[in-house]
């Protein structure tokens, strides 16, 4: 039989193969294998997000497996300063930072103070909080008054199914975890709206009003105490019930953690199940994918050759303030302790250097493009579904102010990283010149004096109740973090 003779490339073909870059779609170059490990991962993806819908709930997942897999609290080895156990290549070890951070590293062969590489996620999503004196009374409705947290548009937020996830700590000192609305059978509250027949003066407004940030409070129950001599019965009520189940007094909520979250599960999205529609991807598709590189290289024989880091943090979409978030010194002791427990004699200047010395991909998400919203992208720099992974050079807004840009050294470093081990990236700005912008933690790691390139999945709707991401971008994602830590 004969050959099929293939096709002849003619000069420019050639000379465009060589200096062009090509982005393809990684559905079409993937493995077969590839794409069955992709589904694979993004249904384990779908179970642990559904597990860690708050920023706590994701840091305990994540502990329970890296307990798991033989990472021990640092803190427990950290009395004897750099007398007591030192640390081995090979070994692992955590921090919990007060239940809503966590910051984890396996050591790797060559000493911290000649630089560690990072993975930086943060895994806290907007949504709405609870006031501190939250529960009233008002016309036979017992609301919840709120207070949103992160940058969410608020009319995007009423008429769905939410679930109350709360730490509170009671007079006795006690912890009670309080989750309603994520059981089948359990009830869910929701942030009413104007029907269309009443919201002529409502519809004239601009959509940045029509649903102000004390509209969004939440309906909680109608049913009144069956004591009629009893002030605002249904506030009552709840109070009771609240108190029945959880042990729980109105006091209790001034210093408590409420989250209002969307109720739904993630689900597969698209005829073709491409997609995954869920609630809190920005930005815990990049929080899991660090987390799992990590666990990789657990699974490796040889240690690596730099100490491989991951920090998972709180605060991020409120600006990484706080002893939680990414501005906090506490990822900076985190480094401390690596040195003090591998490096003899501890100095200040070995963890100087050692911060110096390290890489950061700052896992964050990127805006996909939108083809519902054309105008905002410059669509030459715009991240897409499917492409893979997104670099992000620079975040910021109009005139790249308060924003972070990685160097064109380390950008070549990443990019030749990802390109030796195939992982397919692409570029990703968020949108038009003066169109808007934002930031990740990678400005606050990189004061520190650590090189840092945002890197991360495309997503559509982000901060909306129910975001998008593609299966195999989150997939080449976590493929891109694993080389990263290998070979940065
Ligand atoms: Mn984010
Ligand atoms: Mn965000």
């Amino acid at each position: 039989m004969a050959k099929k003779t293939e096709e002849i490339k003619s000069e420019g073909q050639l000379l465009s193969e060589k200096l062009c870059f090509d982005i393809k779609n990684c559905w079409d170059t993937a493995a077969a294998k590839d794409i069955k490990d992709a589904e694979k991962f993004a249904e384990d993806y779908k179970i642990f997000l559904n597990r860690g819908k708050t920023e706590r709930e994701f840091v305990a997942a994540a502990l329970e497996l890296l307990k798991k897999k033989g990472f021990i609290d640092i803190e427990t080895i950290l009395d004897k300063g750099s007398k007591g156990e030192r640390l081995k290549p090979g070994a692992r070890v955590y921090q919990n930072i007060r239940g809503k951070s966590l910051v984890f590293a396996v050591i790797g062969k060559a000493p911290a103070s000649g630089g560690v590489n990072i993975l930086g996620a943060h895994v806290d999503s907007p949504r709405i909080d609870l006031k501190t004196n939250p529960l009233y009374e008002n016309t036979g409705f017992a609301l919840f008054d709120t207070h949103y947290y992160g940058g969410i548009k608020h009319y995007q937020w009423t008429t769905i199914p939410l679930a109350l996830h709360g730490v509170v700590i009671g007079r006795d000192g006690k912890r009670r975890d309080v989750c309603i609305g994520e059981d089948e059978g359990d009830p869910v509250f929701t942030v009413t709206d104007l029907l269309p027949h009443l919201a002529r003066e409502q519809m004239q407004k601009k959509a940045s009003e029509f649903i102000d940030g004390e509209e969004l409070d939440v309906l909680a129950g109608s049913r009144p105490y069956q004591d009629k001599k009893a002030k605002d019965r249904v506030k009552l009520n709840l109070l009771n019930i609240l108190y029945e189940k959880y042990g729980i007094v109105e006091e209790d909520f001034a210093g408590a953690e409420f989250e209002l979250v969307p109720a739904h599960q993630a689900r597969d999205l698209g005829l073709d199940r491409s997609m995954i529609g869920a609630y809190g991807h920005d930005d815990r598709c990049c929080a899991y994918a660090a987390l799992y590189a990590v666990l990789d290289i657990v699974s490796e024989t040889e240690p690596p050759k730099k100490t491989a880091v991951c920090i998972l943090t709180d605060k991020e979409e409120v600006g990484s303030m706080g002893n939680t978030g990414a501005q906090s010194r506490v990822f900076e002791n985190f480094i401390a302790y690596l040195c003090l427990k591998t490096e003899a004699p501890y100095s200040e200047i070995a963890l100087r250097r050692a911060l110096e010395g390290s890489s950061m991909l700052s896992a964050d998400v990127n805006a996909a493009y939108d083809p519902n919203f054309d105008s905002v992208y410059d669509k030459k720099t715009a991240s897409y579904f499917g492409k893979g992974l997104v670099l992000s050079k620079y975040t910021g807004r109009g005139g790249k102010f308060g924003g972070s840009e990685a160097n064109a050294e380390f950008c070549q470093k990443v990019q030749s990283i990802l390109n030796k081990h195939r992982v397919r990236w692409q570029y990703g700005n968020l949108g038009k010149v003066d169109q808007g912008g934002g930031g990740t933690i990678a400005q606050h790691v990189a004061n520190l004096g650590v090189d840092v390139l945002d890197c991360g999945v495309p997503v559509l709707s982000m901060h909306s109740p129910f975001e998008v991401i593609s299966k195999i971008d989150l997939y080449v994602t976590y493929k891109g973090y694993g080389a990263f830590l290998r070979d940065a």
